[in-house]
C-alpha cells in the first residue's frame, strides 16, 4: 500500500530579488491517512512552506513528492487544482471569506469548481450546521466574529468532503475560548476519519494531534507520536482516489457559467459607483455613435427628399458644349432653343411628363435708394412645380400672366433682405433693369449649391425677360421632367434626337447637351456618406477610449482582489475559469454600458431633432453594430486584466497585501 503524502528530500528557496531564503533544506516524510499531525516550529522555520507543498498550493524546487505513489511532477497547474478541490480542504489564519458573499455562498463555493450539478444549497447549510452557524447563513462575514468567520472557513473546508484538511495557525488570530472551539471541531473532524495537517505554534493547540513535526531552519529535527498511538490502520481501498478527470471541466458545464454570471453582476453591484464611472467612456461613445450615425442618416433622408423635390427624374438641355473647355466653338456651333423645341419634346408624351423653358441673364434690381445685382431667370408656367419653386409666401405666376408677358417678379431671399430688409416687399415695385415689376412672391429658401446663392434669384415670367428685359428670342435651356426614372436614358436619346433632327445636326456635333440629376444625386449622397463615416471614426475612438478605461478599471479590479483569486485557486479554480469570471465581468460592464449608451444615443437623437430641427434618423444596425462593438471591447480589453488574473499563482496570491 502505497503512503497517502510522501515528501522525499524536498527542497524550497524562495528568490526575494538578490537575495534567497532557503524555507525548506531537505525534508523527507510521511503520513497516512487518518493521521492528526502538527507541525511546529520557531517562526520562519518553515512549517508554511511545508504545509503548502503538501497542500499542492506550491510545489517543491527539488526532491520527489508523491501522493498515493503518484508523483506530482506529473500533473499539470489545472489538475493540481482539481486536486485540491476534490481532495483538500483549506483553513487559513486569516480565513480568506469573500466579503462580498452571504456566509453561505462562502460556504458553497467550492463547488463552482468541482463540475457536479445542482445548487448544494442544502449541502452547505448541513456543514453550516455542523460548525454551529446554520443560523446566520444569510449574514456577511463581516457581521460575524473572528471566532465565527474561522468556523465558516472549517465549513467551506469540508463541502467538497475531502480526504485532508490543511489548516495554517487556524486559531493564530483568536482568543483562547474561540480557539478551544475551533479545535473541538478538528477534533471530531478527526474522529470521524479525516486527515489534519496543522500548522501551529502553540503548545496546547499541538495537543490535540496525535503527532507532532518539529521544524528548525528548514529541516525536521523531532517527529513523534503522542504514547498509546500507532500508524492508523489504512483501510483498504481507502487510497484509491482518482486523478483521473480532476483538471477537465468544460466551462460550460453543469451552471458553472451561470455561476459567473451572477459573481460578476454582484462584483459589479458592490462597486456601483466605480462600475459606472468605468463604463462612462463606453457609454458616451456608443451613445454618440448611435447619435451620429442617426443624424447622418437624417441628413441623407433630408438630402435625398430635397433631390427628390428637385426632381431626380430631371433633365436639363443647354446650347453649347458640354466640354466648357472645348476646342473649337466657332458661330452657329450653339444650337439656339426655342418655344417650338419646348413644344416637339413636350409632344414626346410617354417619355416627357413636362417641359419647361427658361431663359437667364443677369440683371441690376432698384427698390427705392437701394440696388443690387442678380441674376435673372425667366421661367415658364411649369418651372414652378417642375424646380420646386412655388412660394411659400405670395404667389406663382399664372398661365395667362406668361402669356401676356406681365411685369410680375418672384424675389429669392437674399434680395428680399437686400433690397427691403426687414419690410414686407409683396406688392411693391421693383425696376429691373429700369422697368417696374411687382413683386408677388418670395421664392422656396435653397441655400447655396457650390459657391453660387440660390436665394440671389429673380424670378419673372420667360416671355416677359426674353423680350422685354434681355432682349432675346431664344432660350438659355430647357427642363424636362421625364415621365419616370427608369426612362432617364431612353428620353435622353430620343430627346437629342428630336433637337439634331430640327436643328439639322449631324451626328457626334456637341452644339448642346442634356444633363441628369442622378449624377448630381450621386455625388451629394458620397458626400454625405463620407460625413456619415467621419462621425462615426469619432465615436468609434471615444469608444476606444472607454475601452482603455475598461481595461483599466480592469486592472485595478484584479490587483484589488489578488487575495480572493489566491483563494478562487486554493479551492480548485482553474486558469480558465479565472480567465471567464473576469471577461464575463468586463464584458458585463460593456454591455451594460453600451445599452445605456443606445437608450442615451436614441435620446439624445430625439432631443436634437425636437429642439435643433435636425433630421435624424436612428437606424436599427447602428444599434444592433454599437451593442455587439460594446461586447467585444469587453472582450478584448478585458482580455489582459483576465489573463493576468488566471497567472496569478494560489500562494503567492494570498499572500499578497
Ligand atoms: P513559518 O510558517 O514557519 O513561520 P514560512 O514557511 O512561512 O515559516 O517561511 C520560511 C522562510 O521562508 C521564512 O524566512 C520566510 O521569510 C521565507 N518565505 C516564506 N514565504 C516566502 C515568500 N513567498 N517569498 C520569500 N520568502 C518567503
Ligand atoms: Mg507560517
Amino acid at each position: 500500500m502505497k503512503p497517502m503524502l510522501q515528501l522525499v528530500d524536498v527542497h524550497r528557496t524562495y528568490q526575494i530579488g538578490e537575495s534567497t531564503v532557503q524555507a525548506l533544506r531537505g525534508v523527507s516524510v510521511t503520513i497516512e491517512r487518518g493521521e492528526f499531525v502538527a507541525i511546529m516550529g520557531a517562526s520562519g522555520s518553515g512549517k508554511s512552506s511545508l504545509l503548502q507543498i503538501l497542500g499542492l498550493l506550491d510545489n517543491p524546487d527539488k526532491g520527489e513528492f508523491l501522493i498515493f505513489g503518484k508523483n506530482i511532477n506529473t500533473l499539470t497547474e489545472d489538475e493540481q487544482a482539481g486536486v485540491r478541490n476534490n481532495v483538500a480542504g483549506f483553513v487559513f489564519q486569516q480565513f480568506h471569506l469573500l466579503k462580498r458573499m452571504s456566509i453561505l455562498e462562502n460556504v458553497r463555493l467550492p463547488h463552482i469548481y468541482s463540475g457536479l450539478k445542482g445548487d448544494f444549497h442544502q449541502e452547505a447549510t448541513e456543514r453550516l450546521r455542523q460548525v454551529g452557524l446554520e443560523a446566520r447563513a444569510d449574514h456577511t462575514p463581516n457581521q460575524l466574529s473572528g471566532g465565527e468567520q474561522q468556523r465558516v472557513a472549517i465549513a467551506r473546508a469540508l463541502i467538497r468532503d475531502p480526504m485532508i484538511i490543511f489548516a495554517d495557525e487556524p486559531t493564530g488570530n483568536l482568543d483562547s475560548k474561540n480557539s478551544v472551539e475551533i479545535m473541538k471541531i478538528f477534533k471530531a473532524l478527526h474522529e470521524q476519519g479525516k486527515t489534519v495537517i496543522m500548522v501551529t505554534h502553540e503548545n496546547d493547540i499541538a495537543a490535540y494531534a496525535g503527532r507532532v513535526i518539529t521544524m528548525r531552519d528548514g529541516v525536521i529535527i523531532n517527529d513523534e507520536r503522542r504514547e498509546g498511538l500507532e500508524i492508523p490502520v489504512v483501510v483498504a481501498g481507502a487510497g484509491e482516489f482518482d486523478l483521473k478527470g480532476a483538471g477537465k471541466c468544460s466551462l460550460w458545464q453543469d451552471g458553472r457559467f451561470t455561476g459567473f454570471m451572477a459573481q460578476a453582476f454582484q462584483s459589479i453591484l458592490a462597486n456601483k459607483m466605480r462600475s459606472f464611472l468605468s463604463v462612462l467612456g463606453i457609454l458616451v461613445g456608443v451613445a454618440s455613435v448611435i447619435a451620429m450615425m442617426a443624424l447622418g442618416e437624417g441628413a441623407k433622408a433630408a438630402m435625398q427628399e430635397q433631390l427628390k423635390s428637385m426632381g431626380s427624374n430631371m433633365l436639363s438641355i443647354r446650347g453649347g458644349s458640354a466640354k466648357i473647355h472645348g476646342a473649337s466653338q466657332g458661330a452657329g456651333a450653339v444650337a439656339r432653343f426655342t418655344f417650338i423645341d419646348i413644344d416637339d419634346i413636350a409632344s414626346l408624351r410617354t417619355l416627357v411628363k413636362n417641359a419647361a423653358g427658361v431663359i437667364n441673364g443677369n440683371v441690376r434690381i432698384v427698390y427705392g435708394n437701394k440696388n443690387w445685382s442678380s441674376s435673372l431667370t425667366g421661367v415658364g408656367f411649369d418651372y414652378g412645380t417642375m424646380r420646386a419653386s412655388i412660394p411659400t409666401v405670395g404667389r406663382w405666376f399664372t398661365r395667362e400672366e406668361i402669356q401676356k408677358r406681365d411685369k410680375l417678379a418672384i424675389i429669392g431671399v437674399t434680395v428680399v433682405k437686400e433690397l427691403f430688409g426687414s419690410s414686407n416687399p409683396l406688392g411693391k415695385t421693383i425696376k429691373i433693369n429700369r422697368i417696374n415689376f411687382m413683386v408677388i412672391g418670395i421664392a422656396p429658401a435653397k441655400g447655396f449649391s457650390g459657391p453660387q446663392d440660390e436665394d440671389d434669384v429673380v424670378m419673372i415670367p420667360v416671355t416677359t425677360a426674353m423680350y422685354r428685359v434681355l432682349g432675346k428670342d431664344y432660350l438659355s435651356s430647357i427642363f424636362v421632367e421625364v415621365a419616370s426614372p427608369t426612362l432617364i436614358e431612353q428620353a435622353k436619346i430620343a430627346i437629342s434626337e428630336l433637337i439634331r433632327k430640327r436643328h439639322r445636326l449631324k451626328e457626334g456635333d456637341d452644339s448642346f447637351n442634356i444633363r441628369d440629376m442622378t449624377e448630381i444625386q450621386k455625388m451629394l449622397t458620397s458626400t454625405t456618406q463620407t460625413m456619415s463615416l467621419l462621425l462615426g471614426s469619432i465615436a468609434a475612438i471615444s469608444l476606444l477610449v472607454g475601452g482603455i478605461g475598461i481595461m483599466n478599471i480592469m486592472l485595478v479590479s484584479v490587483t484589488e482582489r489578488t487575495r480572493e483569486i489566491g483563494l478562487r485557486k486554493a479551492i480548485g479554480a482553474r486558469k480558465n475559469d479565472i480567465m471567464l469570471q473576469f471577461l464575463v465581468e468586463s464584458v458585463g460592464l460593456t454591455i451594460s454600458g453600451g445599452f445605456i449608451g443606445v437608450l442615451a444615443g436614441i435620446g439624445v437623437s430625439l432631443i436634437l431633432s425636437y429642439f435643433a430641427g435636425w433630421a435624424v434618423k436612428t437606424s436599427p444596425i447602428s444599434v444592433v453594430l454599437a451593442t455587439t462593438f460594446s461586447a467585444l471591447i469587453g472582450i478584448f480589453f478585458g482580455l489582459w486584466p483576465a489573463r493576468k488574473a488566471a497567472e496569478l499563482k494560489p500562494l503567492e496570491a494570498l499572500r499578497y497585501e
